[in-house]
């Protein structure tokens, strides 16, 4: 028997039309987040078929578990020897290494032709492990072990321990979208949310030095790098928001400070967003957080972009997006004390139902199309997630 890792696709292989691009960027996804190990990868239509050392298995089965669109993941046996013996011996030998009080064994044949059926296969494997393990029984309706066999035309599979996987689409099967990420709980869980559902992210980060530290862009940048394990890579683009902020705060009054900030984000972002071929603005808002996020706020923010606007975590909680940023490992970055631009120009009242005539009037005070341009001009471009720089940004947090 050699042991071989069993990918199923599973939500996927309902993509009737476009299936095979679907599996091909999911096995290219594979290669690219497998490229510094040795291995053999066959795949046909319901299954991928990896093949390593026994040294490099288990880490591939780590990494495995961070790409989107595998639906399964098992660490199984194959063998050629398609004898009942055979698969009765082979099949004792596996669960016999496992703890259990019931037991069931499920058969599938894809190879018609075998004489004995799986019904029968079933049977009589469970009869012979019956016989070879005391104090055991069969529980055909909640078993502790369900023991998978399945007689293929040329080799037998054996189902042995299963992982946990991630679902969703291939990241890059949706195309691409540009994620608002700034340094809160919120933005990080809408990123992998969206990318969960295939779609491949750049970030925007807005900062205004000398207002917001180094530390608070390396925070960003190290939640960049932990999203990028999800998305091969991330490029981020940091966007120098100091003058646009300072004249805001200098020309304009104050409860539409934060408005009309949050307009020229817009703005800039769907910019970058068209000159990177990304489809989609991606960002944290959630329904009722703050001023800026009523629905009449959103609406006056939103009306400047033609580009759809999602926010994966519009409805959730608060609690439902820390108990998602904790299971991604985001949160312990996401609340270090580091200011953002957003909290260092806090007006005492801000206006919770903005009209965008009084935008558009107060927009006038600037010259925001010079403003905007200059910010796209100075935009700073970092590439995190890759092999060489994959270091922690944390060590200058
Ligand atoms: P928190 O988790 O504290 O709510 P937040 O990042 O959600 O933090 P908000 O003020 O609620 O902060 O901002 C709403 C959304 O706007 C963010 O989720 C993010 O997508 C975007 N955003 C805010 N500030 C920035 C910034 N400096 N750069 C890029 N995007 C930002
Ligand atoms: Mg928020």
């Amino acid at each position: 028997m050699q042991k071989v890792i069993i990918i199923k696709y599973g939500e996927l292989t309902t993509k009737k039309d476009n299936i095979s691009f679907f599996l091909n960027t999911l096995k290219n996804n594979i290669l690219k987040t497998l490229s510094k190990y040795e291995f053999d990868l066959k795949m046909d239509m319901g299954r991928m078929f990896i093949y390593a050392s026994d040294e490099v298995l288990p880490k591939i089965i780590q990494e495995l578990q961070y790409v989107f669109g595998i639906h399964e993941i098992i660490l199984g046996y194959i063998d050629n020897d398609l004898e009942i013996d055979a698969i009765k011996n082979n099949s004792l030998d596996l669960i016999s290494k496992k703890e259990f009080k019931t037991f069931k064994i499920e058969t599938k044949r894809s190879n018609k032709h075998y004489p004995i059926t799986s019904m029968e296969i079933s049977r009589m494997v469970g009869s012979h492990i019956l016989k070879n393990i005391a104090n055991i029984n069969v529980d055909v309706h909640n078993p502790e072990v369900l023991f998978e066999i399945e007689v293929r035309q040329n080799e037998v599979l054996y189902f042995d321990t299963k992982y946990p996987t991630l679902g969703g689409y291939p990241v890059g099967t949706l195309g691409k979208g540009l994620l608002m990420l700034s340094g809160g709980i919120d933005s990080p869980v809408a990123g992998y949310l969206a990318i969960k559902r295939g779609v491949k992210l750049e970030a925007i980060y807005f900062e205004s030095p000398p207002h917001t530290s180094i530390q608070a862009k390396n925070k960003v940048l190290e939640l960049a790098n932990i999203l990028a394990k999800y998305n091969a890579k991330m490029k981020v683009h940091v966007i120098n928001f100091t003058r646009i902020q300072e004249e805001i705060l200098k020309k304009l009054p104050n409860e539409y400070l934060i408005t009309i900030m949050r307009r020229m984000m817009y703005r800039i972002g769907e910019r970058i967003a068209y000159r990177n071929k990304c489809l989609i603005l991606v960002n944290g808002e959630s329904i009722g957080q703050v001023a800026s996020q009523t629905l009449t706020s959103m609406k006056a923010i939103n009306e400047v972009v033609n580009l759809p606007v999602i926010r994966p975590v519009a409805c959730f909680d608060k609690l439902e997006i820390i108990d998602i940023a904790k299971k991604i490992n985001t949160y312990e970055t996401s609340i270090l004390p580091f200011e953002d631009c957003c909290t260092i120009f806090v007006p005492t009242h801000p206006v919770i139902n903005p009209s965008r005539e009084k935008c558009e009037e107060y927009e006038k005070m600037l010259d925001y199309e010079a403003l905007i341009n200059e910010a796209i001009k100075n935009e700073e471009i970092i590439i995190v997630g890759e092999e060489e720089s994959n270091k922690k940004f944390d060590d200058i947090l």
